[in-house]
């Protein structure tokens, strides 16, 4: 694969890096897909639900924000920051926000994927209003619970850094060194990478 400046890296290829760089390998160079679990398969029926309740939902659930200036699932596209989206946005007390929905109970902490995918997200929605996000929400639909979480600077930063090392691993079909992790027992490609 070539180098290409107009190639465009998915947010949801950054969830994947933190989740382990590995994964963008075996899905972008060799083309593989996780296997779909039983989970995965109502994650999708979750949020197919959702979507229809969002179309006439008027606050962000537990958290008495108003959605009504929401925008539900609108493309973001930046050659300048090489990434692409899709985004939940809502605009509350003159700033904007970004919201992500997961189909899983609230854990105890905010997955590190998941925070730098939303800083992912407000970058895109940054660059597209000029207007600054800092705030982000995961929606976890399993618990109905909205955890807001803080998005800095540095975690753009580090955004802007992970979208190198993605590209890097694709243009030069590079496969990181494996690195056994507790997110081994749930990974969807666990199947193929003990075989490399
Ligand atoms: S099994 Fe572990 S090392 Fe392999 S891709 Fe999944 S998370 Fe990465």
């Amino acid at each position: 694969m070539s180098e290409d400046e107009g190639d465009l890296i998915p947010v949801v290829l950054v969830k994947q890096y933190v989740f382990c760089p590995r994964i963008v390998y075996f899905s972008e160079v060799l083309g593989l897909r996780e296997r779909e679990t039983d989970l995965m398969r109502e994650g999708e029926e979750m949020q197919q639900v959702e979507d229809s309740r969002d179309q006439r939902r008027k606050w962000l659930p537990g958290r008495g924000i108003e959605t009504k200036s929401a925008r539900h699932g609108k493309l973001y596209v930046s050659r300048e920051l090489g990434l692409v989206g899709v985004v939940d946005v809502i605009a509350e007390k003159g700033e904007v926000a970004v919201i992500e929905r997961k189909a899983a109970r609230r854990p105890r902490r905010v997955h590190r994927n998941h925070v730098y995918q939303l800083a992912a997200y407000a970058l895109l929605v940054e660059e597209a209003t000029g207007r600054p996000v800092r705030r982000g929400y995961v929606h976890y639909l399993k618990s109905n619970d909205v955890v807001e979480v803080t998005i800095t600077e540095e975690a753009k930063r580090h955004v802007l850094w992970m979208v190198q090392q993605i590209r890097r691993i694709i243009w030069e079909e590079r496969l990181p060194p494996y690195v056994e992790k507790p997110a081994c027992k749930s990974c969807g490609y666990r199947w193929i990478c003990k075989q490399i």
